[in-house]
């Protein structure tokens, strides 16, 4: 499977990240061992854990929902922050990265569905948030693209209309915000159940994990 989605995400352009969360350190170095480098873990603890365990040239992605009081655990190694959804937030990140002196990208989620077990920015209050000069003088957490999530659902048509909104999205505050800079160039969408809609809508980096390490207990 891994190749396969490897050559799918490759042919479209996106970056696939290895979903890793729950699942022993053996797991990630059979996908490491072939030449994979990019996992994606939810919860702090255990990505500290494995960051000490394995290799030092894994890029470490946080995926999950962070609370402030723990981003100083992750800063001194993580490579990119997908879910980032409030200015507060942003902040501490910002602490944190001059402390450690690196700057870290951090992705903005986005939520363009109508389920309460989601969060994120809607996208008025994304564009809100671009309006404000707060996040523009941040030095050291560097908003670099958004991540998003669609419904969870079998219905192909809402799917593709929330992952085309996204992209819209991407694509306007790209225009307006970063016309001139490189920074603004992730756009973190699609799972297991709908990475190929994803891409066809124009994701540029997928989150993937039972498909590739089989399902979670
Ligand atoms: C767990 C998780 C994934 C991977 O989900 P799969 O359906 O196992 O591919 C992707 N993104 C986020 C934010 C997750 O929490």
């Amino acid at each position: 499977m891994y190749t396969q989605l490897l050559q799918e995400a490759t042919a479209a352009n996106a970056a696939l990240v290895a979903v890793s969360k729950r699942k022993p350190n053996e797991a990630i170095m059979e996908l490491y061992d072939q030449g994979h480098r990019d996992f994606g873990e939810n919860y702090v603890q255990e990505l500290v854990d494995k960051y000490e365990a394995l290799p030092k040239d894994i890029r470490w992605h946080f995926i999950g929902t962070l609370q402030r009081n723990k981003v100083k655990y992750i800063a001194p190694f993580v490579h990119l922050i997908h879910g980032v959804d409030s200015l507060k937030l942003m902040a501490e990140i910002d602490k944190r990265g001059q402390q450690n002196g690196r700057i870290i990208d951090v992705l903005l989620q986005v939520d363009v569905t109508q389920e309460d077990t989601k969060h994120g920015f809607t996208p008025a209050q994304l564009i809100e948030t671009m309006e404000q000069s707060d996040i523009h003088r941040l030095a050291w957490a560097r908003p670099s693209g958004i991540m998003g999530m669609a419904s969870h659902t079998s219905d192909v048509e809402l799917l593709g209309l929330e992952f085309q909104q996204l992209k819209d999205l991407f694509e306007t505050v790209k225009k307006d915000y970063y016309d001139r800079r490189p920074d603004w160039n992730h756009l973190s969408m699609g799972m297991s159940g709908d990475y190929q809609l994803a891409l066809k809508h124009g994701s540029s980096m997928l989150r993937v994990g039972s498909l590739l390490f089989g399902k979670r207990d």
